[in-house]
């Protein structure tokens, strides 16, 4: 018999959110929740984490939903698949890094797959999806037997592969606010193939008011255990004009916070290099909106 087969074990299809919720209290952190798979069913990560049950969320469709609405912003459920992004005319134009991540996402049918909020459970620092959420800044929606809370999207990565949820608690909703008038944001990824995950990325937003770059939020992937903000580098883009002197300041900046190492896709003294090099023009690609 082949060495990868999979490991035995149940699968459990609730009907409705609270049956899902009692499932994860009984379970005890012995059930993984199944979304698209393209990350849990690996081999090595599900032999790994070796649960005793999968809780399919696939006769769950009010997880479905992926609104718009200027009150409240952007929610997009925890079924809403990478391909439903780009089938998004409003995600273009309104979140043009989300768009690009979701553009640049592994190959059509793993973007069939895959959900975006799987991409943030995941809590991998390479998540493309989730590059783009950190920049964009928003709430991830958990529900568990004592109800709902938020967690801040600045706080959900607690570690490598770790986040802040606990293991009763659904992932239900990923919430992100709504644009302003000024608002811009880009994304980018260098890859040693299109179809192979980020040796490094990067995603901004900008609040821009004629020329001048009033706030910015950036983030940056495949530097370190959890993706990062650079806060550092953001206090260097608060209240200046994006000209030739502020944006070598911004490059140098993003190497001295960042902390890469070398793995199998790259070498940290390549991403340091880089790391400045894309994020200048992520920002100027945002800045004129040229996305
Ligand atoms: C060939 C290939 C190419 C890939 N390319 C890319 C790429 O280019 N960019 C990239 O970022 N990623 C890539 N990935 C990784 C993967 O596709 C993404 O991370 C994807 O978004 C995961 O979503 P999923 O729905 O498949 O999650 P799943 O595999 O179903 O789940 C992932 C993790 O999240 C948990 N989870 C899922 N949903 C919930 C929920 N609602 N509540 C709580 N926990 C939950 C699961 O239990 C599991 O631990 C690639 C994977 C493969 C196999």
């Amino acid at each position: 018999m082949s060495s990868r087969v999979l490991p035995q074990f149940e699968y459990l299809t609730p009907q409705s959110i609270p049956e899902a919720i009692g499932i994860l209290k009984q379970y005890q952190g012995k059930v993984s929740i199944l979304a698209g798979g393209t990350d849990l069913l690996i081999w090595n990560y599900i032999r790994k984490i070796n649960p005793a049950a999968l809780l399919s969320l696939s006769s769950l469709p009010e997880l479905d939903r992926l609104e718009f609405n200027p009150g409240e912003g952007l929610r997009i459920g925890a079924r809403s698949k990478i391909s439903s992004l780009l089938a998004s005319s409003m995600i273009a134009e309104k979140y043009p890094a989300l768009h690009e991540a979701a553009l640049t996402f592994a190959t059509p049918q793993i973007r069939n797959m895959a959900t975006v909020v799987g991409n943030i459970m995941r809590g991998s620092p390479a998540g493309d999806c989730s590059c783009a959420i950190l920049a964009l800044g928003g709430q991830v929606v958990l529900e568990g037997p004592e109800g709902r809370r938020s967690v801040d999207i600045d706080d959900f990565w607690v570690g490598y592969g770790e986040t802040a949820r606990r293991s009763d608690e659904l992932a239900v909703e990923l919430r992100i606010p709504a644009p302003g008038p000024g608002t811009r944001s880009a994304f980018h990824r260098l890859t040693r193939v299109h179809e192979d995950l980020a040796k490094i990325n990067v995603a901004v937003r900008l609040e821009m008011d004629r020329g001048v770059c009033r706030q910015a939020r950036i983030a940056m992937g495949c530097v370190g255990p959890t993706l990062l903000r650079l806060k550092q580098t953001e206090t260097v883009l608060a209240g200046a004009t994006l000209n030739e002197e502020i944006l070598l300041q911004v490059a140098e900046s993003a190497r001295r916070e960042i902390a890469p190492i070398d793995d199998q896709r790259s070498t940290a003294e390549y991403r340091r290099q880089v790391a400045g090099v894309i994020l200048r023009r992520v920002i100027e690609r945002a800045a004129e909106g040229r996305n």
